[in-house]
């Protein structure tokens, strides 16, 4: 698309940087972190992006409860050393407001905020009721890129984003877990698979159809905020179902629930309005539940099958 893509990449030695090279041929990366400023400004100062995404954050709901400081750092206060990093690198004051060829900025704001939900489905003006510290630092996030917004006249938005998912995402989450989980079964390497609460709801998407909305985002004449989901709602007992029906399994002879995934706080239902992003970006998720589902569990058994039952256990499944 005529993008020059850079990500940036924190921590000395950082064992994922191989993986992603393996998986992101063309991207090149530079080194920073959420947690420090002047990092961010020398990012920002090298590569002089015309677009800046910050998709980084702590994004594990339980782990924002066992590391709930270094959640709002990371994923509330990042959110603005990268705002100011790019206000410092563009010569903004409030004095100032920036001309053309100003730095676009891209939050991902989360469905997260919504948490104990107001109402049903959830637009943007849904107000929030956050369950979680994720939840609680996402919210500071959204808030503090409209704040930049409408403070400095800077083209900052946010998309309220829905989970979204591929055969990409991280092991911990229900997804992938009991994608993974089915495979595992199917293919002989467990018996078991045990989950949490089976009864929560989330709006699940595919991740390809929501960055290709990020970037639709950006590329509006003014700045705005969107929901970004696909506006149909499935439990975890649903999704349990749909994953061993596709290996051709009974979830009810294989899936227990354990206490220890069980949250403090939880988020029961959410389910998305995409109707302002539907009118006024022209974007609708192409890829449905079912066929998302099934094209996680293909490519597990696929992995597990040329990875000899391995797959998934660098990130872990273990209780919070
Ligand atoms: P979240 O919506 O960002 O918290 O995404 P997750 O995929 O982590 O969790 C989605 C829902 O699945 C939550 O309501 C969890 O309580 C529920 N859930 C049930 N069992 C599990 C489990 O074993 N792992 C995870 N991650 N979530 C589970």
């Amino acid at each position: 698309m005529g993008y020059e893509v850079w990500g940036l990449i924190r921590g000395q030695a950082n064992p994922r940087v191989r993986h992603l090279r393996q998986l992101l041929g063309d991207v090149r990366l530079i080194r920073g972190d959420l947690l420090d400023q002047g990092s961010l400004i020398a990012a920002v100062e090298r590569v002089q992006p015309d677009e800046v995404y910050n998709l980084a954050a702590i994004s594990y709901v339980p782990m924002s409860w066992q590391q709930a400081e270094l959640t709002g750092e990371v994923t509330g206060l990042g959110v603005l050393r990268v705002l100011e990093a790019i206000r410092v690198c563009s010569g903004i004051s409030s004095s100032r407001t920036p001309g053309r060829g100003q730095i676009r900025f891209y939050q991902a704001s989360s469905s997260e905020m919504y948490g104990q939900v107001r109402e049903s489905p959830q637009t943007e003006s849904t107000p929030f009721h956050p369950r979680s510290p994720y939840g609680v630092a996402k919210a500071y996030g959204h808030f503090l890129t409209q704040n930049y917004r409408e403070s400095y006249g800077m083209f900052a938005v946010s998309g309220i984003m829905f989970n979204h998912e591929s055969p990409r995402r991280g092991s911990e989450f229900v997804t992938r877990k009991v994608t993974l989980g089915a495979a595992k079964i199917k293919l002989g390497y467990e018996r078991q698979l045990r989950l949490g609460n089976m009864h929560a709801s989330r709006d699940w998407g595919f991740a390809g159809d929501y960055v290709r909305a990020m970037q639709m985002m950006l590329a509006q004449d003014s700045p705005a905020d969107y929901v970004i989901g696909t506006g149909v709602t499935h439990s975890v007992e649903q999704l349990v179902d749909t994953a061993f029906r596709a290996v051709g399994l009974n979830w009810r002879d294989h899936v227990v629930t354990d206490a220890a995934f069980i949250r403090p706080a939880e988020v029961d239902r959410l389910c998305a309005d995409p109707s302002k992003a539907k009118d006024e970006l022209g974007w609708e998720p192409k890829i449905g539940f079912e066929e998302l589902i099934a094209m996680m569990v293909d490519a597990d058994v696929e992995l597990l099958a040329s990875s000899g039952g391995s797959a998934g256990e660098e990130f872990g499944t273990d209780s919070w």
